[in-house]
């Protein structure tokens, strides 16, 4: 199913053959290749040398830099369908998602070559005559990524683009669900490198490995920022490990995303908002939509259209015009399974949820996505769980609204559809919704790569993207520089 491709985007065969660790598209469920787990005592020498690149690359001038970034699109560019086809079979997406997150890829790449001339510091006025501060902006060293396998390939050019033109070196943990599109991406990354020509070796290093792998990643005090994005789980682990040895993290963590449906909204965007945020990527994107809040007074006629549409919905090959795709595991299906009943216990009504084509694939997980009405925000719906699974509340009045949005311990995405302006602006205002992301008549997912991208509470506090999101892969610096005779002191001490 993938030799082609691999072939094409230039991964040599040994790379994914006879290894120790068989690789399953979550299609079928069947095996498509092995690869070598590398050992957690591989990970220290990936790093050496990755330190040595970094003092090489970080006096490279940030515009030449921005054009081995620049060089990494136009790879992209041309690679697109392929790497885009290598995420739908590694991952299941739909083919428009697996695209989707190439393309993303390639925005991210001319955001980063448009930053590499736009670093730009402060000057800041200084209180002693003949003095003039400023703040620089340095590269940090090696920066340690870390990847969940439902974004195989975006976070990490996220990351990898923004840091190599604040002048680091990367390396790079993806999840060990997806060592296919890791592998693909290092050829592809190395492509480039061959057409920019001078770049130093083990700039930018990929190491297929497992959670010990990526605890080594997180344990070593050469790599001063470790970017991480995983659960939440995860994220309790590696955040106090990188903190313990004054280590930065940047975390993007679990999300448990809302809607509220206002009496207002203009149902059609709204239902096509909830069907594309909920069931999109099958449910296995951390911002997926998770929670609808809505007036009690439309509940019935939302519930009613989001079914029908539910209803409609084609399942199957993520390659054949599907809307739906694969979970990509059983243990994600038993996951599923098991918030459903539990959902059940504490009083929902739930609608769809079964498995399907169990007989066309028994080794593969697709399901049908399922709508539960619940009687109140209870414990099953504070939790993320990782599948295509929406729960309803009903509000009456809009503080509680805003109440049931914020009362989860996850902060990633939230959105509000209404035409009422007051509710519109109170939701996004300093008492409103207490996520990264809060969109108004936008569903939660499907964000654009211009904006800083991360949540607050258990999603971690990390901002990755656009924005000014690329000033934690530098360290600041401030500068004060006396062109004076006299040696004044700050504050006015006299010290003679
Ligand atoms: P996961 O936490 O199981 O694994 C993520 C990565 O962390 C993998 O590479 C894994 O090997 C590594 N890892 C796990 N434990 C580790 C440890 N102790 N030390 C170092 N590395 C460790 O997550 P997953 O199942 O691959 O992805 C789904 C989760 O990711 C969901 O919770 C989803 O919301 C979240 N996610 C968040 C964002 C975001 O930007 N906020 C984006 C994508 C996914």
């Amino acid at each position: 199913m993938v030799d082609g491709l691999l072939d094409r985007l230039g991964v040599p065969a040994s790379a994914y053959t006879n290894g120790n660790h068989p690789v399953h598209t979550p299609i079928d469920g069947s095996v498509i290749a092995s690869v070598q787990l590398e050992p957690a005592s591989a990970v220290g020498a990936k790093i050496a040398q990755a330190q040595q690149a970094f003092e090489a690359w970080r006096t490279v001038p940030a515009p030449r830099r921005g054009e081995l970034v620049r060089l990494f699109g136009e790879v992209l560019r041309e690679y697109k369908a392929d790497l885009g086809e290598l995420v739908s079979v590694e991952a299941g997406k739909i083919t428009q998602e697996g695209l989707g997150e190439v393309q993303e890829m390639i925005d991210i790449c001319d955001f980063a070559v448009g930053l590499s001339r736009q670093l730009y510091g402060l000057t800041i006025a200084s209180e002693r005559p003949g003095h003039h501060m400023r703040e620089s902006w340095h590269p940090l060293g090696v920066v340690g990524v870390i990847s969940a396998f439902n974004f195989p390939v975006a976070v990490w050019a996220w990351n990898t683009t923004l840091a190599l033109v604040c002048g680091n070196a990367v390396v790079w943990k993806p999840s060990e669900k997806t060592p296919l599109t890791a592998l693909a991406c290092q050829a592809l990354f190395e492509k480039a490198l061959a057409k920019f020509g001078d770049a130093p070796a083990g700039l930018s290093q990929v190491i297929i490995g497992d959670r010990d792998a990526g605890q080594a990643l997180v344990d070593d005090p050469r790599v001063p920022l470790v970017s991480a994005t995983g659960s939440t789980r995860m994220g309790r682990e590696v955040g106090p490990r990188v903190a313990a040895r004054f280590g930065r993290s940047i975390l993007e963590l679990g999300g448990n995303n809302a809607m509220i449906l206002a009496p207002s909204a203009d149902l059609d965007l709204a239902v096509r908002a909830v069907l594309f945020s909920a069931v999109g990527t099958a449910g296995q994107r951390c911002t997926t939509l998770r929670r609808v809040i809505v007036h009690r007074s439309v509940k019935d006629e939302v519930v009613a259209r989001v079914k029908s549409a539910y209803g409609k919905v084609r399942i199957g090959d993520p390659r054949e015009g599907n809307l739906i795709g694969p979970l990509i595991d059983k243990a994600s299906y038993q996951a599923m399974q098991d918030a459903l009943a539990r959902a059940r216990d504490e009083g929902g009504q739930v609608f769809g949820g079964e498995r399907q084509l169990a007989e066309q694939y028994p080794n593969a997980y697709y399901v049908a996505p399922a709508i539960v009405e619940m009687p109140g925000q209870t414990e099953v719906v504070r939790h993320e769980t990782f599948a295509p699974i929406l729960y309803v509340m009903a509000y009456d009045d809009f503080d509680e609204a805003l109440r049931l949005n914020n009362e989860v311990p996850q902060g990633l995405s939230s959105c509000i559809f209404t035409t009422d302006l007051r509710e519109a602006e109170r939701f996004q205002s300093a008492a409103g919704s207490d996520c990264g992301i809060a969109n108004v008549n936008i569903g939660t997912s499907g964000a654009e790569i211009g904006g800083a991208f991360g949540g607050e509470k258990e999603t971690g506090g990390g901002r990755e993207s656009g924005s000014d999101a690329w000033k934690a892969y530098m360290r600041r610096q401030t500068n004060t520089v006396n062109y004076s005779r006299e040696l004044p002191l700050a504050q006015g001490i006299v010290f003679d």
